[in-house]
C-alpha cells in the first residue's frame, strides 16, 4: 500500500530496531545463538501482528554493536521482506590458557575460576602456600580464606599434611566480581615436613589468569622464604573474560541519526527501539543517549531494554528506558530471552501500531501492557 494522490488509505511507517550486543562475551555459553533462534521463532508471529494493523508498515533495521556499530541491512526493510540475518559475535581474545598440567590439577580438586585468578603448583611433600593482597588490601592466604570485602578466595590449600606429590593451591574471584585495583600475589614456603627427595629449594609453577590470559611464572623457593612472583593494576578492560569492546553509546548515536526528521517522516507512528546487551559499555554511554534523547521521535519511542545475563548493566539499560514504571527484562536463560523478544516483537509491536496505541499518553508514550513474567524453568539460570 501505498499513498496516492487522492487515494484512500495511506499508511503509516512503525520503524521497529533491534540494537544488538555482539561484544566477544555474547559467543559465550550460546548467547547469540539464543538470540538469533528467538527472533527466527518469533518473526512469523511478528508478521501476522503486523497483519492486523494495515495501517501500519512495519519497518525493521538491526543495529549491531560491539567495537564500534554497523547496520547489518542499509535502509529499513518493509516486515514482509525482512529475513533475519544471523549476528556474529566478536571473537573472543585468543588466550593461553592454563598449561595441561594445571589444569588436571585445579580439576582434580574442583578449584573454582574468575576474571581474576591465581593458581600455585609444585611437585613435593613440601607445604608451600599461596598468597594474594587484593585491592582492598586483605592478605587472602591460608589463615584467612576470603576477603570478605571483595569475596577473594582461596579455595584450595594443600600438603599442611604431606598428603600429594602433585599439589596445586587456588585463589579466585566470582566471575565479574574482580574489583578494580592493585594485586599482588605471593608464594610462601611454608614447612619442609622433612620427607625424602623435598630437597630445598623446592621449584614451582604460578598461573596468573586475568580476563581469561593466562601467564605462567616459574621459580624455586627455600623454607621461610616468601617471594612476591607478580603484580599489577587491574581495570575496566582486562576485567572481563571475553574483553572486547562494547560501544553502546555509539550505537545510540546511530540510532539518533536515523530518527531524524528526515528521514523519519512526520506521519510515522512512535517507533519500537529494543536494546540487547549482556555487558557494560566500554565507550561514551551517556553521550550516546543524549544524542539519542535529544530526537523527539526517541522520546515518543518504545524503548524496551532486555538485560542477557548476570553481567548486563541494568543501570545504563534503565536510563536508556527512561520510564520509572518499566524495567530491563532478565534474560538469564534461552527460554526467557525467547519469552522477551516474542513479546517486544508481538505485545509491543500491536500496542505501537494499533490506532489506540496512537493516542499517546500523558507520559508521551504510547501505553504497553507490563511484560510477562518469566517462570522458572527447568534448564535454570545459565547466564
Ligand atoms: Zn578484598
Amino acid at each position: 500500500m501505498c499513498a496516492l494522490p487522492g487515494g484512500t488509505l495511506a499508511t503509516r511507517p512503525l520503524h521497529f530496531i533491534w540494537i544488538c550486543d555482539a561484544s566477544g562475551s555474547m559467543s559465550l555459553d550460546g548467547k547469540i545463538q539464543s538470540l538469533n533462534n528467538a527472533i527466527h521463532k518469533t518473526l512469523p508471529q511478528m508478521r501476522l501482528v503486523a497483519d492486523e494493523n494495515p495501517n501500519a508498515t512495519v519497518l525493521i533495521r538491526t543495529l549491531r554493536f560491539s567495537s564500534g556499530a554497523t547496520w547489518v541491512q542499509n535502509a529499513p526493510v518493509p516486515l514482509e521482506n525482512f529475513q533475519w540475518t544471523d549476528l556474529s559475535a566478536d571473537e573472543v581474545p585468543q588466550t593461553a590458557a592454563f598449561s595441561a598440567e594445571f589444569k588436571k590439577r585445579l580439576d582434580r580438586e574442583g578449584a573454582k575460576s574468575g576474571d581474576v585468578q591465581f593458581s600455585l603448583m609444585w611437585n613435593n611433600y613440601n607445604d608451600l602456600d599461596l598468597h594474594a593482597i587484593c585491592p582492598c588490601g586483605t592478605e587472602i592466604c591460608y589463615s584467612k580464606k576470603k576477603c570478605s570485602v571483595c569475596q577473594g578466595e582461596l579455595d584450595v590449600d594443600m600438603n599442611v599434611n604431606p598428603t600429594s606429590e602433585e599439589p596445586v593451591e587456588n585463589i579466585y574471584w566470582p566471575p565479574g566480581g574482580s574489583p578494580m585495583g592493585h594485586y599482588q600475589v605471593f608464594v610462601n614456603h611454608f614447612n619442609n615436613h622433612g620427607r625424602s627427595g623435598c630437597t630445598d629449594p623446592t621449584s614451582f609453577k604460578v598461573a596468573v589468569s586475568i580476563g581469561g590470559i593466562v601467564q605462567e611464572f616459574t621459580g624455586n623457593i627455600n623454607e621461610k622464604n616468601k617471594k612476591l612472583i607478580y603484580e599489577f593494576d587491574l581495570d575496566e578492560t582486562m576485567a572481563t573474560v571475553g574483553g572486547g569492546n562494547t560501544d553502546m553509546g555509539t550505537a545510540l548515536e546511530m540510532v539518533a541519526q536515523q530518527l531524524k526528521t528526515p528521514p523519519m517522516s512526520d506521519r510515522a507512528l512512535p517507533p519500537v527501539l529494543v536494546l540487547l546487551s549482556d555487558g557494560q559499555p566500554t565507550d561514551d554511554f551517556e553521550k550516546g543517549l543524549r544524542a539519542l534523547m535529544a530526537q523527539p521521535w526517541a522520546k515518543k519511542a518504545v524503548r524496551i531494554a532486555i538485560a542477557i545475563g548476570q553481567d548486563a548493566d541494568e543501570d545504563v539499560l534503565q536510563k536508556f528506558i527512561a520510564h520509572p514504571e518499566f524495567k530491563p527484562l532478565k534474560a538469564s536463560n534461552p527460554e526467557s530471552l525467547l519469552t522477551y523478544i516474542k513479546w517486544a516483537s508481538t505485545a509491543v509491536l500491536k500496542a505501537a501500531s494499533s490506532p489506540s496505541g496512537q493516542v499517546v499518553g500523558a507520559s508521551g508514550n504510547v501505553p504497553i501492557a507490563p511484560p510477562p513474567t518469566v517462570k522458572t524453568y527447568s534448564t535454570g539460570d545459565v547466564w
